[in-house]
């Protein structure tokens, strides 16, 4: 049987209400690119915007076979054990360009799945990195006002995916294999910037000293990239598999939320955070723009073509696109 159409106020007081056969479609309502879809999804998001904001905020990423999955159920079944209320999303950086997941199949974490209290949300598939990005942000906003206090949102170890979520978010934990320590390569200025809590996987049997021995690595980088900091990132050891110390890595994690929410950082990092996700929807919007641009699309390849051919200089093509699509002054440089 088709399902009910459901109104914004439908919406509205399921998502209110935590009513688990509404929730997933708001969410669902919100990842459409369907205009009419994003209007209403809009208008949804306006209403619930006075609900949101309680939740503790949490990115983490790692390495695809980190175990941010094992992990991510170890620490979501104790959290439900104690009565709190989690949802996890994810920014797939893969979904969007060759419609296959490097996250994979959210059915990984089926004991967590099971839990009453706990909402698993893959990743929104279509588009650009910034659109998902953009769409599992607005979805953050809709678990807070489902109630959801702790919403955790996974992502892949690299670069440009970390940073969408990292402004998503208000503390960023990076899980990391054993052994990666070896190459200092690894850890990057801008990574340690944005991470608050690193914490070592596979702290157990064969790789226990591996682990051990590539925390006290990253705590010398840290120590020699960062200098004296305030808050430098904590970095511990755990087996997410036996759960092990998976508590100590979410202590670390919440004693810095604690600090920046009495400190009044909180406050100022999430208005930060508001304004640069303007201009990152602004930017992700014009570039879809330019993309689905009819008169872009007829002259994008002959131009290409050109510029390969080293025949047409790669700035008079760009003058010419931007153009077509509506610019009328050449940038000056
Ligand atoms: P993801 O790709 O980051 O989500 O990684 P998974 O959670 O799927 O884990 C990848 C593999 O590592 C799986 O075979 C896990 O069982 C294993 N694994 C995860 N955590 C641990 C751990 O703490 N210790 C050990 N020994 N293996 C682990």
């Amino acid at each position: 049987p088709r399902r009910r159409q459901l109104t914004t106020e439908d919406y509205f007081v399921g998502v209110r209400d935590c009513d688990i056969t509404v929730l997933p479609r708001a969410l669902t309502l919100i990842e459409s690119n369907n205009p009419e879809h994003q209007r209403q999804a809009e208008t949804l998001l306006t209403r619930l915007l006075p609900y949101t904001g309680n939740a503790i905020r949490v990115g983490i990423s790692g390495a695809p076979g980190a175990g941010k999955s094992t992990f991510i159920e170890a620490l979501g079944l104790q959290l439900t054990a104690q009565g709190r209320r989690v949802a996890v999303l994810a920014v797939d950086p893969s979904s969007g360009i060759s419609g296959g997941s490097i996250l994979g199949d959210k059915t990984r974490m089926s004991r967590l799945a099971a839990e009453p209290n706990a909402y698993i949300r893959p990743s929104p598939s279509a588009g650009t990195l910034g659109g998902v990005a953009s769409k599992t942000r607005e979805s953050l906003l809709v678990c807070e006002a489902a109630g959801y206090e702790i919403v955790l949102v996974e992502t892949v170890g690299v670069g440009q995916s970390e940073t969408m979520v990292a402004e998503m978010t208000d503390c960023f934990l990076a899980l990391m294999l054993p052994g990666a320590g070896d190459d200092l390569q690894g850890i990057k200025r801008g990574l340690l910037e944005l991470v608050d809590v690193i914490a070592v996987n596979k702290a157990d049997s064969a790789t226990l000293k591996a682990a051990e021995l590539a925390a006290h690595q990253y705590e010398m980088a840290i120590h020699s990239i960062l200098g004296k900091q305030d808050h430098p990132p904590q970095v511990l050891t755990c087996s997410a598999l036996h759960d092990q110390r998976v508590d100590a890595v979410w202590q670390a994690v919440q004693q810095r939320y604690t600090a920046m929410k009495s400190g009044g950082d909180l406050a100022a990092k999430r208005s930060r955070q508001q304004v640069r996700w303007l201009w990152a929807i602004i930017e992700d919007r014009m570039k879809q723009a330019l993309r689905k641009h009819p008169g872009v699309r007829r002259i994008r390849e002959g131009l290409e073509s050109e510029v390969l051919a080293g025949s047409l200089p790669p700035e008079a093509a760009a003058s010419k696109i931007l153009q077509t699509f509506g610019m009328q002054e050449p940038c000056g440089i």
